[in-house]
């Protein structure tokens, strides 16, 4: 076994605390980062932190194979949609991988047992190393003293009386090893993984229900807008603001319709499915219902664009008048999640 290992950045001060641990141990140490839409940390943040610590940092881009794991967690769902049991072990087995690419003997965590209640208890920490194919062989600096010896202390590559025996979710002795490292300039804890989110999670089991093929942009397109189930097979998504406008905009694509206020404020609409006049004109009542009295135009046209594929300007279709809007209850009945 060889003083080389992956640390899991989030950016974080827990893994930056563990990669600093690890460090003055001279582990010679790699950053890797995690990227999924609904992921509770910025790949910005990860990186300055890899920076800040003087490491070498790889991205590990989530693929379509990873809504497969959402979909059918072998271990269940947390408080909302959160497999974070299959979720760990698929993320284990792709640093897995990069472990074998680069030569590291080991992989590093910030995880703290008994932090998060599904994956980092004793016995789920111990499924998810044994299912990865990684059985003794995760370090976890903060909480070490607290667990049974990994194989890198066993084997005296990491010293374990320089590790940590912090457990629960105070994060006191945390900040106080921050104080301690000189590291001041940590981010406050992030929002949190999405799927942990109980409205977000709303929204993935209504995709989840309504769609077989689901891929990653399926899943960002949940982030943003207000979501409407018309049909098993059509969804409105009405943005809440001018970015979130221009954001359901770059998601126009084959299968989708956008309907864009012709020069006044007011929500733009993504629709997604097989085209229907009873849908094209809920859009626009949609943008109706939206759009402050004072800023509606005495004749109001809203614009419908029609996806075509990726890199081609959107066809141009018809411009439309706008009129009735929806009524709350119909609207409040479509409604999927906040
Ligand atoms: S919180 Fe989210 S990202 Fe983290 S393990 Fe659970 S599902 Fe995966």
């Amino acid at each position: 076994m060889n003083k080389k290992a992956v640390v899991m950045v989030s950016g974080g001060l827990d893994s930056t605390l563990a990669a600093k641990i690890m460090l003055d141990q001279g582990v010679d140490l790699t950053g890797i980062y995690l990227s999924a839409p609904w992921g509770c940390c910025d790949k910005t943040v990860a990186m300055k932190a890899a920076h800040t610590l003087g490491i070498p940092f790889l991205v590990i881009k989530m693929t379509d194979e990873y809504i497969g794991v959402i979909r059918n967690p072998k271990y269940g769902y947390g408080s909302s949609m959160n497999p974070c049991i299959d979720c760990r072990i698929y993320m284990f087995e792709k640093v897995k991988e990069v472990m074998a690419r680069i030569g590291a003997s080991f992989l590093v965590t910030g995880e703290v047992l008994g932090q998060r209640p599904m994956s980092q208890m004793k016995n789920s920490m111990a499924l998810i190393e044994e299912r990865a194919g990684l059985k003794g062989l995760v370090v976890r600096p903060l909480s070490a003293k607290a667990m049974e010896p990994s194989l890198p202390e066993q084997a005296g590559v990491v010293d374990r009386e320089k590790l940590y025996g912090i457990t629960g979710r105070s994060r006191k002795e945390q900040m106080a090893l921050a104080i301690q490292f000189g590291l001041l300039d940590y981010p406050n804890p992030a929002g949190g993984c999405l799927l942990t989110d109980q409205e977000f999670g709303i929204r993935v089991k209504d995709l989840f229900n309504h769609q077989d093929k689901i891929d990653l942009e399926d899943m960002e397109l949940l982030r943003f807008g207000r979501h409407f189930r018309a049909s098993p097979s059509t969804k409105l998504i009405v943005g809440r603001n001018e970015q979130e406008n221009a954001t359901l905009a770059e998601y126009l694509a084959p299968g989708r319709l956008l309907f864009q206020p012709d020069q006044f404020a007011a929500p733009s609409v993504l629709l997604l499915g097989p085209p229907d006049d009873d849908m094209n004109g809920l859009a626009l009542k949609m943008i109706s219902r939206y759009t402050k009295p004072e800023k509606r135009p005495a004749e109001a046209k809203v614009l419908v664009k029609i996806g075509v594929p990726r890199g081609n300007a959107p066809l141009q279709g018809e411009t439309v008048t706008l009129n009735e809007s929806i009524a709350q209850e119909e609207l409040d009945k479509m409604r999927i999640g906040l």
